[in-house]
């Protein structure tokens, strides 16, 4: 089978990574998921204490931020700086605190840059919001996956809650509504949907059927 780039867009906990990581494993392609990184860059500038308005100051730490992906054998896990920095980064102090950071358009070029050498000549899955727009807008096949509100609350909320983490429902729920009100009226690379993205909704589909879905559009891409 020829190597793709599949991109995977879409709203806030959508499922976005688990499907991109299912479908990598399926496909026997890298899996990236770009929101990580971003979270990645948020989880420095808060650990470092740097003030996200100082340009400078963030100019200068994405100078020192060497994001790596490694997989284990159960999944591909994110290092900052040689550290494991997966669990971290998706608790709630960072997921509050990310789509001011994904906004600076200084910080978007360097993960960009980082995305395309990641992915140079390998299949590879990578989900985000800007994957099939602006990273890779000739990508073979682009997903705009998304699911209704309180369904993609609800997921996330029992994500957090059956990983032990004390988590409020109506919080999850408006800082889900937030990050996708930010991405969407940002300025650098908005999120939205390709002009040639085909819309997967998931509300009322459970991995396996979205696998199976996706994995129909892949063999109809591949063997054109
Ligand atoms: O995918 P995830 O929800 O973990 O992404 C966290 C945040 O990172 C998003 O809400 C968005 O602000 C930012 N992001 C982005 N562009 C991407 C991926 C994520 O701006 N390609």
């Amino acid at each position: 089978m020829n190597k793709i780039i599949i991109a995977i867009d879409g709203h806030s906990s959508c499922g976005k990574s688990t499907l991109a990581k299912q479908l990598g494993n399926a496909l026997g392609y890298a899996y990236i998921s770009t929101g990580d990184m971003y979270r990645a860059v948020t989880f420095y500038l808060l650990e470092n204490a740097i003030n996200i308005n100082d340009l400078e100051k963030v100019k200068d730490a994405l100078t020192k931020i060497n994001i790596q992906f490694k997989n284990d054998g159960l999944g591909t896990r994110i290092f900052l700086n040689g550290r494991d920095i997966q669990d971290e980064i998706r608790q709630m102090y960072v997921s509050e605190r990310v789509s001011p950071v994904a906004k600076i358009s200084e910080v978007r070029t360097e993960m960009v840059k980082k995305q395309r050498e990641i992915a140079n000549g390998k299949g590879v899955v990578m989900d985000g919001r800007d994957i099939g727009t602006v990273v890779f807008p000739d990508a073979e096949l682009k997903i705009f996956l998304t699911a209704d509100v309180e369904v993609r609350s609800k997921r996330r909320y029992e994500e957090l809650k059956n990983k032990g983490h004390k988590v409020d429902y109506e919080e999850v729920k408006s800082n889900l509504v937030e990050r996708d009100h930010i991405d969407s009226t940002r300025e650098h690379s908005p999120l939205k949907k390709a002009d040639d993205a085909i819309i997967v909704d998931n509300s009322n589909l459970n991995l396996e059927d979205q696998l199976v879905h996706v994995l129909g559009l892949v063999e109809a891409k591949t063997t054109i």
